[in-house]
C-alpha cells in the first residue's frame, strides 16, 4: 500500500536516519534545530516512510512511477511526527477529582491522605479492579492521547504496590501493546511508594520486590525498565540503587522519578546506573545540572541519560517548572513527557505540555517539539524507528489544521490545532 502526500506547507522534523545525533539525543544547542522542508510531498509504503523532499522535485525523482493507490492533497497543512510522550502512568482504576476540590479549598495533603487521598488511595482502588476493567479504561485513555498526537508511549506499573497488584498492572501494559497500534514502552515502578502494611519496614517492601515480583516479571518479560521514586519519605538513592541493580539482572533498565521535591542523590545513582532517563528534575542544584550536562562516556555506549521534563505535573501541583533554560544552556539534552496520571498530571495532552514549555520555561518552539518528539523517542530507545521525518520511520504523522507558522501551535495553547493524525500510514 502506498499513499502519496503532496502540497504539505511544511514538512517539519525532518532527519536523516543515523545522523550524528540520533544516537546521543539532541543536546544543548542543537535542540534549536527543526529541520524543515517548505511544500513538500511524502511517500508512505506500508506504514514506512519511504520518501520525502520538496514538492518541485516530485517529478524529476521518479516518485510518481511508484504508483500511489491514495493521493492526500495537504494543502496549507503542517505535518509534524507524532508526539513521543516518555512517561506516563496510563493505566490506573479511577480519577481522584475529590482530591482536587479539597486541595482547592485549602485541606492540606496530610488531611486528603487521612481522608484516603493519595498514591495509596489509588493503590487500594486499582486491588480492587479487575484486569478487564482496568484494560478497557485504559484502552480509552491511549486512544484519547492518540487523537492528541501521540504516537509512542511509555506506561508505568506502580499503583499496585503488591505482588499481584503490580503484576496485574504490567499485562494490561502487555496487551495494550499487543493490540494498539502505537508504540508503546512498560516500566515496572513497584518502587513508587510503601503500602501501608510496610510503613515502618520497608527493607520487607523492598525484599518483595526483589525475590516476587521481579522474578515474575523476568520470566514473563512484562517490562523493558524499572523505576524507582526517589525523594526524601520515600526511597533514597541507595534503595533505589539496590532495587535497579536487582531489575538490571533481568534485563531491565532504569528508568527514574528524580529530584521532583528534593535533591538526594538520586541524579549521580542514575547516571552511574546508566538510566535511559532521569525524570522530573525540578527541584536542581548546580552540581546536579553539572552531572547531567556531561557527555555519555563509552562505557556507557555513548548513550546519556535523557533528563526528562514533565511540565504539566508542575503546574498542577502548583510547582516551580523544572529550570529547562538552565539545563538546555549547559548542554544537556531534555525531553518533555506528560506525566499523565490521575493525582498530579490528570492530561496526556502533549499539545498543551509543548505550550507549557515554551510559555513558563522559556524553551523556543522547536525546542520544545524536538524534546517531544526526537528527544522522546530516545527517552524510550525508540529513536529508529519514531520521532522524526526519516526514511525508514513509522508513519506517525500529525496533520495540522491551516495554521500561519510553527510557533503558532504553542502560542495558541489549548486550542485544537489538529486536523488528522496517522499512525503506521493510517488516519485513526
Ligand atoms: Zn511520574
Amino acid at each position: 500500500m502506498t499513499t502519496l502526500i503532496t502540497n504539505i506547507k511544511r514538512l517539519v522534523g525532518v532527519r536523516k536516519t543515523n545522523s550524528p545525533h540520533s544516537d546521543r539525543g539532541l543536546r544543548g544547542k542543537e535542540l534549536a534545530e527543526l529541520p524543515a522542508i517548505e511544500d513538500a510531498y511524502l511517500i508512505i509504503e506500508d506504514g514506512v516512510i519511504a520518501a520525502y523532499g520538496a514538492m518541485q522535485d516530485l517529478k524529476s525523482d521518479g516518485s510518481r512511477d511508484r504508483d500511489p493507490k491514495s493521493e492526500i492533497n495537504a494543502v496549507g497543512q503542517l505535518i509534524v511526527p507524532c508526539w513521543c510522550d516518555s512517561h506516563t502512568h496510563l493505566v490506573f482504576a479511577s480519577s481522584r477529582e475529590e482530591e482536587f476540590v479539597d486541595k482547592i479549598k485549602g485541606m492540606s495533603y496530610a488531611e486528603i491522605a487521612a481522608k484516603g487521598g493519595g498514591i495509596l488511595n489509588s493503590a487500594r482502588k486499582l486491588n480492587d479492579a479487575s484486569e478487564a476493567q482496568l484494560f478497557t479504561t485504559a484502552w480509552e485513555r491511549l486512544e484519547e492521547v492518540s487523537r492528541l498526537g501521540t504516537g509512542a508511549i511509555e506506561i508505568k506499573s506502580g499503583y499496585g504496590l503488591s505482588v499481584e497488584g503490580e503484576l496485574k498492572m504490567l499485562r494490561v501494559i502487555k496487551r495494550l501493546k499487543e493490540r494498539s497500534n502505537l508504540s508503546i514502552k512498560s516500566t515496572f515502578l513497584g518502587a513508587h511508594a510503601y503500602p501501608w502494611e510496610y510503613k515502618e519496614n520497608h527493607k520487607g517492601y523492598i525484599d518483595l520486590i526483589i525475590n516476587e515480583m521481579l522474578p515474575v516479571i523476568g520470566k514473563e518479560k512484562l517490562a523493558d525498565y524499572i523505576d524507582v521514586f526517589c525523594e526524601s519519605g520515600f526511597f533514597s538513592a541507595e534503595e533505589m540503587e539496590m532495587i535497579c541493580r536487582a531489575g538490571m539482572t533481568y534485563g531491565l533498565k532504569p528508568k527514574l522519578h528524580v529530584n521532583q521535591l528534593n535533591s538526594i542523590g538520586g541524579i549521580e545513582s542514575g547516571i552511574k546506573l546508566d538510566a535511559v532517563s532521569l525524570d522530573h528534575l525540578e527541584t536542581l542544584t548546580d552540581e546536579d545540572i553539572k552531572s547531567l550536562s556531561a557527555p555519555a562516556t563509552l562505557e556507557m555506549g555513548g548513550r546519556s541519560s535523557m533528563a526528562t521534563l514533565l511540565p504539566s505535573a508542575a503546574f498542577f501541583l502548583r510547582m516551580p517548572f523544572p529550570p529547562a533554560r538552565k539545563l538546555i544552556d549547559a548542554g544537556c539534552a531534555i525531553a518533555l513527557a506528560s506525566d499523565y496520571n490521575p493525582g498530579s498530571s490528570p492530561s496526556g495532552n502533549m499539545n498543551l505540555v509543548v505550550s507549557m514549555a515554551c510559555i513558563q520555561m522559556n524553551m523556543l518552539p522547536e525546542e520544545a517539539v524536538n524534546a517531544a518528539t526526537m528527544n522522546g523517542a530516545y527517552a524510550m530507545e525508540l529513536e529508529n524507528e519514531v520521532g522524526s521525518i526519516a526514511v525508514g520511520k513509522k508513519a506517525n504523522l500529525i496533520f495540522t489544521k491551516p495554521v500561519p507558522s510553527l510557533a503558532y501551535l504553542p502560542y495558541s495553547f489549548g486550542t485544537s490545532l489538529i486536523d488528522r493524525v496517522m499512525i503506521k500510514g493510517e488516519f485513526i
